[in-house]
C-alpha cells in the first residue's frame, strides 16, 4: 500500500509573513487528517522559518531544487546537506520550470538525485511532455528518455524510496488538468517503465504524483486512479483554505 502523498510548490511566491500566515492558517484545517502524508515546498529564504512552523506537525518541509555538491564554490546555489541542516524530508528536482528557464539537463537532474538520496533527501522527480510533444505521439518516448537518463546508475534501493510526478507541462500553471483517464495513462506508463528497468518491488513502492492544474474540484477523482498516488500542488497550495479542501478530497479518495 502506497501513502497518498500531497506536496506544495510555492515556487516563488510568499515573503516570510506571508508564509508564516499560511501555516498559521493551513495547519487548524488539517487536525484530523489521516492516511495522507502532506509537504509544503517553499522558497529557500523562508524554508527554515517554515520549517519551525510544522514542528510537532504531521505536514513535512520540502525544497524545490538542490546542487549536487555537498559545499564548495558554487555561488547562489544551495547544498542537500544545508537542506538536511534546516529539517527538509523531502526535495523536487528536474521540475519543468527549471529544465525551461534554467536549462537543467537530464545529466545534472541525475546528480542532483544521486545527491539528495546521499543525504537521506526524498527526491521528488517531475517528468513530462510539452503540448507539441503530445500532439505529435511523442508522450511516452519523452517520458522513457527522462527515465532512463535521469535515473541512470541509481540502485533499486535507492530508488525505491523515490516520488515521481508525471507533470504534461501543457497543464502546469494553465488551468487546463489532464483528463484523470490521461493522468492515470502517464502514471502508468511511468511505473511500467520502472517495473521493466527495475522489477516489480521497485515498481510498486515508488509513488507517482500527478501534477497540472490540481484543484479542489478535480484532484480526488484524480487520485482514485490506481497508479496516482497524490498530486504535486502549484498555484492551488498557495491558498491555505484550498490547500486543506485539496488535502481533504485526497484523504476521501485514500479512504474510498
Ligand atoms: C507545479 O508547479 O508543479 C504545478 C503543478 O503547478 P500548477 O498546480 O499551478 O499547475
Amino acid at each position: 500500500m502506497r501513502t497518498v502523498l500531497i506536496v506544495a510548490n510555492w515556487k516563488m511566491h510568499k515573503t516570510l509573513d506571508e508564509a508564516q500566515a499560511f501555516v498559521e492558517a493551513f495547519l487548524p484545517h488539517i487536525e484530523a487528517i489521516e492516511g495522507v502524508e502532506m509537504a509544503l515546498a517553499p522558497a529557500f529564504t523562508v524554508l527554515r522559518d517554515v520549517g519551525v512552523a510544522l514542528k510537532n506537525s504531521p505536514v513535512r518541509l520540502a525544497a524545490q531544487n538542490l546542487h549536487f555538491a555537498a559545499q564548495g564554490a558554487y555561488t547562489g546555489e544551495i547544498s542537500p546537506l544545508m537542506l538536511r541542516d534546516v529539517g527538509c524530508s523531502y526535495v523536487i528536482v528536474g521540475h519543468s520550470e527549471r529544465r525551461q528557464y534554467f536549462h537543467e539537463d537530464d545529466a545534472l537532474i541525475n546528480k542532483k538525485l544521486a545527491a539528495a538520496f546521499e543525504q537521506k533527501l526524498i527526491a521528488i522527480l517531475c517528468v513530462g511532455e510539452t503540448l507539441q510533444e503530445r500532439h505529435a505521439g511523442a508522450t511516452e518516448r519523452v517520458l522513457e528518455r527522462q527515465v532512463r537518463a535521469d535515473l541512470r546508475e541509481l540502485d533499486r534501493q535507492t530508488l525505491s524510496q523515490l516520488v515521481m510526478a508525471y507533470e504534461p507541462i501543457w497543464a502546469i500553471g494553465t488551468g487546463e488538468t489532464a483528463s484523470p483517464a490521461d493522468a492515470e495513462q502517464g502514471a502508468r506508463f511511468l511505473r511500467e517503465l520502472i517495473r521493466d528497468r527495475y522489477g516489480s518491488q521497485v515498481a510498486q513502492s515508488i509513488r507517482i504524483l500527478y501534477g497540472g492544474s490540481v484543484k479542489p474540484e478535480n484532484v480526488e477523482e484524480l487520485i482514485s486512479q490506481p497508479n496516482i498516488d497524490g498530486a504535486l500542488v502549484g498555484g492551488a497550495s498557495l491558498d491555505p483554505q484550498q490547500f486543506a479542501q485539496i488535502i481533504k478530497a485526497a484523504a476521501r479518495a485514500a479512504h474510498s
